[in-house]
């Protein structure tokens, strides 16, 4: 038996698995994390748990049902449920936001998929190399990350375990960028920029620029105003974790100049991949969980 827990198996017809969030109702994640579990023929259910703030306490606490294999976890509750579990990876301790609760010889454990979902996404594109310890790295690469908020401050993590050489964070509030930009070098001592003035950009060779704001979900709105993107080497690499629409207006204009870029559909799909090994022990069946983002 491969599962975590064979344990579970036997005694229970059905495992579960649910959403955490409010809003919950939009999400992607039921159709992936269902597929997977229907092609390993794992008699398991995704489920939506609509969770206001103040139901919060008791949800987490219903995961440690013998039935639960754990959950996802969703806007606005990644920081908050952190106190409220027994172990959070290290990594994800530094980042302060859980999006995957896994239950585990009666013990809720914490871990954030986002930021190597992001690696093993920019991985996918081309971007980075797999090292002999399965980790990504992204020596040589600039990252200009658009954004300090959650999804921003998985990115700034990620790509700065990976060995990325220099990170320039671009926020509306500069505040926000600045203190990202501080924590962030706690743990790396190479250059770690803050910007709230995108004319004070400067293109470095082989760069990254990664959206992680929700600018482009709706309209043609970029977080990046077209003269600036045009300073930047045909080699760069735009990524948008917008998913929807599938080709913002910062992708269309990056596209017309010739770069390279990708939207946030690879990411959605590998830190879910991740969810589903950690609740599993498997490897998640990928192409599967693909197919099902497509239909
Ligand atoms: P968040 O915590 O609310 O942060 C939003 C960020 O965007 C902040 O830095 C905010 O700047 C900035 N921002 C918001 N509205 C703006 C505007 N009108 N102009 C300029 N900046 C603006 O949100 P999040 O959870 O990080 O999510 C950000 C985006 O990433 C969303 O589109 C989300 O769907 C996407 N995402 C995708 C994936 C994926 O798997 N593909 C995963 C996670 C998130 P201030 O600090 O100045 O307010």
């Amino acid at each position: 038996m491969s599962i975590r827990d064979d344990q579970l198996l036997q005694d229970t017809s059905r495992l579960r698995v649910g959403l955490i969030g409010d809003p919950v109702a939009h999400s992607f994640s039921p159709h992936m994390q269902q597929a997977a579990f229907n092609a390993l023929k794992i008699e398991a259910s995704y489920e939506l748990w609509h969770t206001p703030a103040q139901e919060l306490v008791e949800r987490v606490r219903s995961l440690c049902e013998k039935d639960c294999l754990g959950a996802n976890v969703t806007i606005p509750h990644k920081q908050a449920v952190l106190p409220l579990l027994d172990k959070v990876d290290p990594l994800t301790a530094r980042m302060g936001a859980v999006n995957t609760i896994v239950h585990r010889d009666n013990y809720l454990h914490g871990y954030n998929t986002d930021a190597p979902g992001l690696l093993n996404a920019l991985h996918e594109h081309g971007l980075g190399e797999l090292q002999a310890d399965g980790k990504i790295s992204l020596r040589g690469y600039t990252v200009v990350l658009l954004g300090a908020g959650g999804a921003a401050r998985s990115a700034a993590f990620a790509t700065t375990e990976a060995g990325i050489e220099r990170l320039i964070i671009l926020n509306r509030h500069l505040e926000r960028a600045q203190l990202l930009a501080e924590e962030v070098h706690q743990y790396y001592d190479k250059p770690a920029f803050s910007l709230s003035d995108p004319s004070f950009l400067i293109s470095h060779p082989a760069s990254i620029i990664i959206n992680a704001t929700p600018v482009g979900m709706h309209g043609d709105v970029s977080p990046l105003p077209a003269d600036i993107l045009a300073r930047f080497d045909q080699d760069t690499f735009v990524y948008d974790m917008i998913y929807n629409p599938s080709q913002t207006y910062l992708l269309c204009q990056a596209r017309t100049m010739g770069l390279r870029t990708a939207n946030g559909f690879s990411m959605l799909l590998h830190q879910g991949a991740l969810s589903f090994s950690w609740w599993t022990n498997q490897p998640a069946p990928l192409e599967v969980m693909r197919a099902a983002l497509m239909r």
